[in-house]
């Protein structure tokens, strides 16, 4: 199953995630994630990274291109993959078909979580994840259990400021990577708004 999770910051797709590849049995490919790691390491690529992802940029489209086709070509990759936060600009989407046709491999479907902007900023600013597990808590709405509650951090581009732009990137250069798969008849719509047990049953009735 080669599955594609769309959906502006916070809109869920983490915790969604998480629920799809325990299901399926197939790995989730964050290249948020993946990111993160390259800064926590400091190789000089992290360091090339963090000037973006501080300010709420995307990446240029060559380097998280050349990520994905690398983490795609990996054996557990074999029996499908959850693509989360790629592809975020119509370039990259042409190269994930590229790819994929080099694989030959087809999309199943591609999920977009719909939530309006106002949520979006009230979950994220209130976003925690465990360093540990990678789990992901609300302070409000889904507290981390006192156990972990300690080492739960907050990402350092969750704050308003950040967001504001990761934002505005997101409506300027991943909105119209929305059509581009409408027209391919491969957008699945799903409404990202309600509790994440809601959500999670509106994602299963998609896919079955
Ligand atoms: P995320 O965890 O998906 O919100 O990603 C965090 C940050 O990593 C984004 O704000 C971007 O700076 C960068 N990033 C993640 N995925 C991509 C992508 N597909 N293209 C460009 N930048 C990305």
């Amino acid at each position: 199953m080669e599955l594609i999770f769309m959906g502006p910051p916070g809109a869920g797709k983490g915790t969604q995630a998480r629920a799809i590849i325990d299901k399926f049995g197939i790995p989730q490919i964050s290249t948020g994630d993946i990111i993160r790691a390259a800064i926590r390491k400091e190789t000089p690529l992290g360091r090339e990274f963090k000037s973006y992802t501080d300010k709420g940029d995307l990446v240029p489209d060559e380097l998280v291109v050349r990520m994905v086709e690398d983490r795609l070509g990996q054996d557990d990759c074999k029996p499908g993959f959850l693509l989360d936060g790629f592809p975020r600009t119509v370039p990259q989407a042409e190269a994930l078909d590229g790819m994929l046709d080099r694989m030959c491999r087809d999309l199943e479907h591609v999920l977009l979580l719909d939530v309006d902007d106002s949520i979006l900023i009230e979950r994220i600013t209130g976003r925690r994840s465990d360093p540990e597990t990678g789990r992901v808590y609300h302070v409000k709405h889904n507290p981390p259990p006192p156990e972990v509650a300690d080492r739960c951090i907050q990402r350092s581009d969750d704050t308003a400021e950040v967001l504001k732009n990761r934002l505005e990137e997101y409506h300027v250069k991943t909105a119209p990577v929305i059509p581009y798969y409408e027209k391919a008849g491969l957008l699945r719509r799903i409404d990202g708004q309600g509790t994440p047990d809601d959500i999670r049953v509106r994602i299963f009735e998609v896919l079955g």
